[in-house]
């Protein structure tokens, strides 16, 4: 357990979680002003934590130069960076118990095998004996009942996972652990209350929160974000070569992030130094104002 998280017992603990995949971009700066602004608004914890578990993405320096950067931005975090290539023996331990519980099976099924399934995997690798000596990833089952909860921006969502997903990978082939185990052991391990992050995770949401039941965590809170859009339309991501921020802008930088976020700074406050401009936020926080998915183009267009 978090020593930190514990030994305050907070009521509300928050979050950011990059992969250090490139330095931040913008819609990931907003992500973080936005978990750290409403963690503080509720004298909670923010901790961060580098999502480091895919080497071959992850160019040397990237977590340090991400740490920079929230620095230069007054972006300040509790505790020690959580790095999750530290963790893996948790992640293999909860490999380990879904195994022992019958949950989960080993899965060699190509490529093209699941792209011909459509948008969810069928569970073909279900009843077969895979040898270990072939390729194979791990895929935990689902059940077909409906996973919902209320997203404090969104609104309710719910959905079957096993129906629109299907069993989905916790390994990957290539024996790295799959995003989606990690993060809730992460975020249980951490005694995350409150998960705010981009719109383009809602959907992984369910995947995680069927994670949680079967393995019999907490679900935290979440909240999920507008993404900025370029003008393609496409989400603002490292794979779409957005242009990382330039922290020597920094405080026009938060000025922008709480714009989008439908924030009304004043405008004076422009030129006032990040951290002063971050305070102004926590006072004055209203996760409400922040744009519903109907109005992401039209709010992003202005800022992009
Ligand atoms: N590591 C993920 C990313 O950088 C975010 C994970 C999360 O917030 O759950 O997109």
């Amino acid at each position: 357990m978090n020593a930190l998280a514990t030994q305050r017992s907070p009521k509300y603990v928050g979050r950011f979680a990059p992969s250090p995949s490139g330095p931040l971009h913008l819609g990931s700066l907003i992500a973080a002003v936005s978990s750290y602004v409403d963690a503080k608004s509720k004298n909670g914890l923010w901790f961060l934590r580098i999502e480091d578990l895919d080497p071959p993405r992850e160019p040397p320096g990237a977590a340090e130069y991400i740490l920079d950067q929230l620095f230069t931005l007054s972006l300040r975090w509790d505790g020690d960076v959580l790095y999750q290539s530290t963790r893996l023996d948790a992640y293999q331990e909860s490999l380990a118990r879904l195994s022992d519980q019958g949950l989960s099976y080993n899965c060699n099924c190509t490529r093209s095998q699941i792209k011909a399934m459509g948008s969810a995997y069928d569970g073909s690798c279900r009843d077969k004996r895979i040898s270990l000596a072939e390729e194979f990833a791990i895929r935990v089952k689902t059940s077909n009942n409906s996973i919902g909860f209320d997203d404090q921006i969104q609104g309710y969502h719910q959905q079957s996972v096993e129906r629109e997903v299907g069993d989905f990978i916790i390994l990957r082939k290539d024996k790295l652990f799959a995003y989606q185990l990690a993060v809730v052991i992460d975020d249980d391990y951490q005694q995350i209350t409150h998960v705010i992050r981009g719109y383009d995770l809602l959907d992984s949401t369910f995947r995680q929160i069927h994670l949680q039941n079967v393995l019999g965590l907490n679900t935290p809170a979440y909240a999920h974000i507008p993404v900025i859009i370029d003008h393609n339309g496409k989400k603002l991501s490292k794979q779409h070569f957005a242009d990382p921020i330039d922290a020597k802008n920094d405080k026009a930088l938060i000025f922008k992030a709480l714009k989008f976020l439908g924030q009304a700074p004043p405008i004076g406050l422009a030129e006032a130094p990040c951290s002063e401009q971050l305070e102004w936020a926590i006072d004055n926080w209203d996760i409400q104002a922040i744009p519903k998915l109907a109005n992401i183009s039209e709010k992003s267009k202005r800022i992009v």
